[in-house]
């Protein structure tokens, strides 16, 4: 490490000078601080935000170990081969390596090599480990992925709950507790179960600038996803399904078109999970089609792209999946393929739940994650809405509702003939058979009725079942019809309701639009024939390394090389995200890159 006074060596000489990086992310400045004076911390922040270096940063800079709890032995490893990369000492203890190196290992823990080991929570509180904790000196305790303590979360792993011992066992030790995802409930929980009561608390923006969202209307979707695709040869990113089956067969139909494609899901065995992972890090596949059995210890800093081609469970998901795009910061496209089909498909899975309560909270996160879609509102405004943050719509590189707004379209006649359907049958219909009846259906369930014989029968003939189904959504959305809560969505007209449908004033609303597609396309600004290269040459020095490639550099880095030219050390130095260790390693290669693509241009 280079830094001039070794006892206390100041948080930005660190950032700098280990990191690489020129400032501080949002609140990290603040939690590393708190951590430095001694205090407990809990920290909620978005995926991306920077969570890691919150406690790495005093790790370096305390006198110590710090102790890392963290979920997944991939995720370990990642973090450790990251530190190392940087010229930290930095080591994981658990079940993935043999009896004899953990106990080598918990031997040089305890002479203080270390400046952080991770440690799985099965073992954390083992008689063993216990016993080596107390003969370490240590600087911290940092829980990684909070949430998993708690029931309440999406994650819960028992073997978290063996961490709320901790605060007893080590009273004086500063323990900080990081989370990207915490409802109310599971904020009160985490805090209760670490004993964190009194620690300084931090709230971070889930705002994700860079990620530019879009739902398209599902009509081809293989073909749309190809396309796209196609449109991008060198960017990498996810493809989410929502069946093991689907994933193998849209897989291997890109590879037959020419994408270098791999399946992931929890039908392959463990090795082939494995290899289909490191071969998306080492970025020799490009995308990967996956159930959300991929993503957690998935901590790939460059993906262009996550594309939903079913519909996700339940907006948090959704925040949590498409947050894995651009976790460089670069810009990044989250897409949804969206069919009202897929939602009725979901719909009545639910309705089989037996559970009524299961039943009731599959609905209305279905209902949240439909009325995302298909309201012609700001996506990022209501994504963010959901998790209690306000924000302002943002313009062309937003979503696609934000740059192409919708245009008001005068839509009474058509609310007219909707409401005289509701009335017509008696306000003791849903929204499909409302439309059904619409459109002129004789299904058994609309015959036996006798709607095929009221006057409405029919008279919606002329607009689309997609046209009826929204319109009926966004009367209920504007107070013209209620939706019943009775588990049947009962759609009854109120009194404003009545007062359209007895009066001459138009009703004007936002019209769907065509939607549009596209966000980024590759790097904004640089030389991109230089960046290509650039990534050319990194493929192959971390191939030779055996390295996954964001581990060499991040895509921010080479797009930062290929707009500045960097001539000299001194030029790479204050490129953001080189550090003095990955300069030394990679700054002579690049720069040689650099310099003979100058002279031949
Ligand atoms: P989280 O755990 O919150 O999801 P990470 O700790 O994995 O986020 O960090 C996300 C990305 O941000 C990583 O690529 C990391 O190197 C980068 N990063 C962290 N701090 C900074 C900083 N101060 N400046 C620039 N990049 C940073
Ligand atoms: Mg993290």
């Amino acid at each position: 490490m280079t830094n001039d006074r070794a006892s206390s060596p100041s948080a930005e000489l660190l950032l700098r000078n280990v990191f690489g990086y020129s400032s501080f992310k949002p609140l990290q400045k603040q939690i590393v601080d708190t951590l430095l004076a001694g205090r407990d911390v809990f920290a909620l922040m978005p995926t991306g935000g920077g969570k890691s270096l919150c406690y790495q940063l005093p790790a370096l800079a305390m006198p110590g170990t710090a102790i890392v709890v963290s979920p997944l032995i991939a995720l370990m490893k990642d973090q450790v081969d990251a530190l190392a990369a940087l010229g930290v000492e930095a080591t994981c203890i658990n079940t993935g390596v043999s009896g004899n190196e953990r106990s080598k290992r918990g031997y040089e823990m305890a002479t203080g090599r270390f400046k952080l080991v991770y440690v799985a929570p099965e073992r954390l509180l083992t008689e063993s480990f216990l016993r080596l904790l107390r003969s370490t000196k240590i600087s911290l305790f940092a829980i990684d992925e909070a949430h998993c303590i708690s029931e309440w979360g999406h994650d819960f792993r028992p073997e978290y709950r063996a961490i709320s011992r901790l605060r007893s066992l080590f009273p004086t030790i500063p323990m900080a507790a990081f989370t990207a995802t915490a409802t109310a409930s599971v904020r009160k929980d985490i805090l209760a179960q670490l004993g964190l009561e009194r620690a300084a608390q931090f709230r971070g923006s889930f705002n994700r600038p860079n990620l530019f969202y879009s739902v398209w209307p599902k009509t081809d979707p293989y073909h749309q996803l190809l396309t796209y695709l196609r449109g991008r040869p060198e960017a990498s990113g996810i493809v989410y399904v929502g069946a093991r089956k689907r994933a193998d067969e849209v897989a291997a139909a890109l590879v037959h078109d020419g994408v270098r494609a791999l399946p992931y899901h929890a039908g392959l065995d463990a090795d082939q999970r494995r290899r289909h992972q490191e071969a998306f890090m080492r970025d020799e596949a490009k995308v990967v089609v996956a159930t959300i059995a991929f993503g957690m210890g998935i901590d790939k800093q460059d993906l262009r792209f996550v594309i939903h081609y079913d519909l996700p469970e339940t907006l948090a998901n959704y925040y949590q999946e498409s947050g894995r795009a651009g976790r460089d910061g670069a810009p990044s496209d989250c897409i949804v393929l969206y069919s009202s089909a897929d939602a009725a498909r979901v719909r009545r899975f639910a309705r089989q739940k037996d559970d009524r309560h299961e039943q009731e909270r599959a609905l209305a996160q279905l209902n949240a994650v439909t009325a995302w879609a298909e309201r012609p509102a700001c996506r990022r405004q209501s994504l963010l809405a959901y998790f209690g943050e306000d924000c302002e719509p943002g313009g062309e590189h937003c979503c696609d509702i934000c740059r192409t707004p919708a245009v008001l379209e005068d839509v009474s006649t058509d609310a007219r003939t909707l409401l005289a359907c509701v009335a017509g049958t008696g306000q003791r219909f849903g929204r499909t058979h409302i439309v059904e009846v619409l459109l002129g259906s004789l299904s058994e369930k609309v015959v036996s009725r006798g709607h095929d014989r009221i006057a409405v029968h029919g008279t919606g003939r002329h607009r689309a079942r997609e046209h009826w189904l929204n319109l009926a959504r966004e009367l209920v959305q504007h107070g013209y019809l209620v939706e019943d809560g009775d588990g049947y969505h009962t759609l009854q007209i109120t009194p404003s309701g009545r007062r359209l449908q007895a009066g001459q004033e138009p009703l004007l609303l936002p019209r769907t639009r065509q939607v549009t597609s596209r966000a980024s396309k590759g790097p904004v600004d640089g030389d991109l024939g230089l960046f290509e290269e650039l990534r050319g040459l990194r493929r192959a020095v971390a191939a030779e390394r055996g390295l996954p490639a964001y581990l060499v550099f991040q895509d921010s880095v080479l797009r930062q090389m290929a707009s500045d030219l960097p001539r000299s050390e001194a030029d790479l130095r204050r490129i953001s995200g080189i550090g003095e260790r990955k300069l030394a390693a990679f700054g002579p290669v690049f720069l040689q890159a650099i310099a003979e693509y100058v002279a031949r241009s």
